[in-house]
């Protein structure tokens, strides 16, 4: 498919509008699964959630999850979380929260730091990278 091709070409961010941008487009293509956001601190990714948020509606809002590990949106008639492992030292921490009990529940589930999370959060459906590229971005797509 030639839509699912080019997204997987990098594409480059040129600064946060771009970013916002891009995941309002996504929230055109991919409607439920599995989303790991992978790049290291300050790279974009809760940039790309706050656009795919509010391409599915939401008008308020996103505050990213570093602190509360987890918040929730009911938009579209979709369950939606969105996840931020960084401060999750070990993975069984995320027991204590019945995370995987509350993602099995979810249509559509994006996890930043996901491998803070081995072993308690499923598989990806799909993978956004986000990488410096000077004062830009560059994000990478597969899935
Ligand atoms: P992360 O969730 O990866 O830690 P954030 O999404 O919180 O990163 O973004 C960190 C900073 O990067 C913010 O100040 C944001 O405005 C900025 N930013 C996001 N996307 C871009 C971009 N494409 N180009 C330049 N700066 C960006
Ligand atoms: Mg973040």
């Amino acid at each position: 498919m030639v839509a699912a091709l080019s997204i997987e070409e990098p594409t480059e961010l040129a600064d946060e509008g771009a970013s916002l941008e891009f995941g309002r487009n996504l929230a055109q293509s991919i409607g439920s699964g599995i989303i790991y956001f992978e790049g290291s601190l300050g790279a974009g990714k809760t940039t790309i959630v706050r656009g795919w948020l509010r391409g599915l509606g939401h008008s308020g809002n996103v505050k990213s999850p570093t602190y509360t590990i987890v918040e929730s949106y009911e938009l579209s008639e979709k369950s939606i979380l969105h996840i931020d492992l960084y401060r999750i030292l070990d993975p069984s921490e995320l027991e204590f929260i019945g995370l995987a009990e509350q993602i099995s529940s979810a249509d559509l589930v994006f996890i930043e730091w996901p491998r803070n999370g081995e072993g308690f959060v499923p598989s990806p459906d799909f993978t956004i990278e986000v990488q410096y590229k000077g004062d830009a971005r560059l994000v990478t797509c597969s899935g």
